[in-house]
């Protein structure tokens, strides 16, 4: 097994769309950065990297190429994804925090797991999704992820093999 984990925070900017989880959340302020900003997203993606200890998000999509300006952050997620595979593993479960002011997360918290869950290629039940408000941290400006995975070995080909006969 392997655990990986994943921090993100992106501030509040008017005049743009709010993308959580691959979700488009209604609200009068959007999350700025170089992609489509989508802070949980992001997050989810360098606990992938980190559990395989490959490059982090930055290093893959640098946010000076203008190629990931307003990027669908889902490709940054599968192309995780597609490397954690390749290492040879698979998803177990995930678990996250989100840190926001506004808007309520509650109301939407069940379609951003099951969209997480989608791009992740597991159950609904194997992503955990907390939402808290910044009570002292100063943050209200802000949208904070922190996230937890856990990896596990894909079974051998030989195991395959011998089951077949
Ligand atoms: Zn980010």
């Amino acid at each position: 097994m392997r655990i990986g984990y994943g921090f993100d925070s992106h501030e509040f900017r008017s005049g743009i769309p709010l993308k959580i989880g691959g979700i488009a959340l209604a609200h009068d302020q959007g999350l700025g950065g170089h992609s489509d900003g989508d802070v949980l997203l992001h997050a989810v993606t360098d606990a992938l990297l980190g559990a395989i200890a490959a490059p982090d998000i930055g290093a893959l999509f640098p946010p000076s190429d203008p190629k990931w300006k307003g990027a669908d952050s889902a490709i940054f997620l599968r192309e995780a994804l597609k490397r954690v595979h390749s290492a040879g593993y698979t998803v177990g479960n995930v678990d996250a925090s989100l840190i926001l002011a506004a808007p309520k997360i509650g109301p939407h918290a069940a379609a951003i797991r099951a969209r997480v869950a989608k791009l992740l290629g597991v159950h609904a039940d194997c992503v955990g999704l907390k939402a808290k408000t910044p009570e002292g941290l100063g943050t209200d400006n802000a949208a904070i992820a922190h996230v937890v995975v856990l990896l596990a070995r894909k079974p051998t080909r030989r195991r395959k093999d011998r089951r077949r006969k």
